[in-house]
């Protein structure tokens, strides 16, 4: 494209660095800004709850890129650096520190930040929040220190139980605080809900449900989570995962759409044809799904920038992944394909008490998402079936006699 000579990332994480890997891939040489918060180069998130926690990961095991393979891309990273303006009239980026440059196509993957509890709610410093390597080192020392012994978790989400998880692997003991009935209800059926709640009660955790939390204090050893109900759970230090809060305040105030995320097209292009936006941040019309959505998930942040890099590019592939996630907690490895609605009843392969099933979701004889449950094979299966659109026979895919393929 003649007329592009500057692509600006604004954000350092997953999405960015696949997006500013892909431009250089796919052959462009111009100028690439990456202007992104934290000091270091992008990473992976997924082991930030599971390895970086228990120290066996640190930087130099989650980079996308290393350095030298970074220094080839010719990357100007402006790092820890803020963008705090877009004028989309004359397309520039500024900056917090005062800098500015101009840009011919915008790439906007700034992710998220942990949704917080309210101030009020929190009169202690032992609380941490789980999103960045920086967070995740800092957890994970407490976590390994001799006397961090008690761990009171809010949320029952994926960062809350794979952090209860780690946390249990290294002889911490662990009460997780669920405001809602049940384990990771918006992304699961009650069956699986179930099933993490007795994996979690298995190995000792505390897990409570329906309990609201009023307040996180400092008692004489470290926090003491005030319940609702007037209970109370004392604990060395509190983690809190209750969600991700998408970082759209510089797109809204350039009067580029957002609605739950900056809202994109298939092709990551915003309601302005030089800025596009692609990972946790976007908010695009999902062709498996039917319908838009915001992903927060390692595939979604990896293939959405690869599409939306090749996108600025001028090679406009509809980015239509099979939504994919997968979440390691002790011995289980549960992945989550497609689509499946926390309400629906799935068919079942296999036996959830043995820890290795599959659940088969469909429309009519259309198999439309799958969780496996310690069963990759079957997904794998599963996702060839539903990629090429194929009728299942669905009286026999329970039988675990008979081999899924
Ligand atoms: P999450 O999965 O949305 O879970 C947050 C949980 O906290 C929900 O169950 C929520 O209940 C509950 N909650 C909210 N406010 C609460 C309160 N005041 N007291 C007690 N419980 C409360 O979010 P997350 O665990 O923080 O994770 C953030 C993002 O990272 C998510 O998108 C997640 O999918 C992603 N992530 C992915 C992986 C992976 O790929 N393996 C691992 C970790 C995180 P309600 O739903 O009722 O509000």
């Amino acid at each position: 494209m003649a007329d592009l000579q500057t692509v600006v990332v604004i954000g350092g994480g997953q999405a960015a660095g696949w997006i500013v890997k892909t431009l250089r891939k796919e052959g462009f040489d111009g100028r690439l800004v990456m202007i992104a918060d934290e000091i270091h180069l992008p990473y992976e998130r997924p082991p930030l709850s599971k390895a970086v926690l228990a120290g066996e990961a640190d930087i130099d095991t989650v980079r996308i890129v290393d350095h030298d393979a970074f220094a080839e891309l010719n990357v100007e990273a402006w790092q820890p650096e803020c963008a705090t303006s877009i004028d989309r009239d004359a397309r520039i980026v500024r900056t917090a520190s005062g800098r500015e440059v101009q840009y011919d196509r915008l790439v906007i993957a700034t992710g998220g930040a942990a949704r917080r509890l309210p101030d009020a709610m929190v009169k202690t410093s032992h609380l941490a929040y789980l999103r960045t390597l920086d967070d995740a080192v800092h957890i994970g020392k407490r976590l390994r220190e001799s006397h961090s012994k008690r761990l009171v978790v809010i949320g029952g989400g994926w960062i809350g139980l794979e952090v209860a998880a780690t946390a249990r692997k290294l002889g911490v003991d662990v009460t997780v605080i669920e405001g809602a009935p049940r384990l990771c209800g918006r992304s699961v059926p009650e069956s699986v809900s179930a099933f993490l709640l007795k994996l979690h009660r298995n190995h000792g955790v505390d897990v409570r449900l329906n309990a609201s939390l009023a307040s996180l204090e400092d008692n004489q050893q470290g926090v003491r989570a005030l319940l609702a109900d007037g209970t109370f759970v004392d604990a060395d230090f509190a983690v809190a995962g209750i969600g991700l809060k998408p970082h759209t305040a510089v797109a809204e105030s350039a009067g580029i759409e957002c609605n739950d995320g900056i809202v994109v097209d298939e092709f990551g292009a915003t309601n302005d044809e030089h800025v596009f936006a692609c990972g946790d941040v976007a908010n695009h019309p999902n062709a498996w799904l039917k319908r838009r959505v915001r992903l927060e998930s390692w595939a979604n942040a990896q293939n959405q920038a690869i599409a939306t890099a090749r996108a600025v590019l001028g090679a406009r592939t509809p980015y239509a992944e099979i939504p994919w996630f997968w979440s390691d907690q002790y011995d289980v490895n549960l992945q989550i394909l497609g689509d499946v609605p926390p309400g629906a009843t799935p068919v079942v392969r296999g036996d959830l008490d043995a820890r290795r099933a599959s659940l088969f979701f469909f429309e009519g004889d259309v198999l439309r998402g799958v969780i496996a449950i310690n069963a990759t094979r079957d997904l794998k299966v599963a996702k060839k079936w539903m990629s090429q659109g194929r009728a299942v026979d669905i009286a026999t895919l329970a039988d675990t006699a008979k081999a899924l393929a």
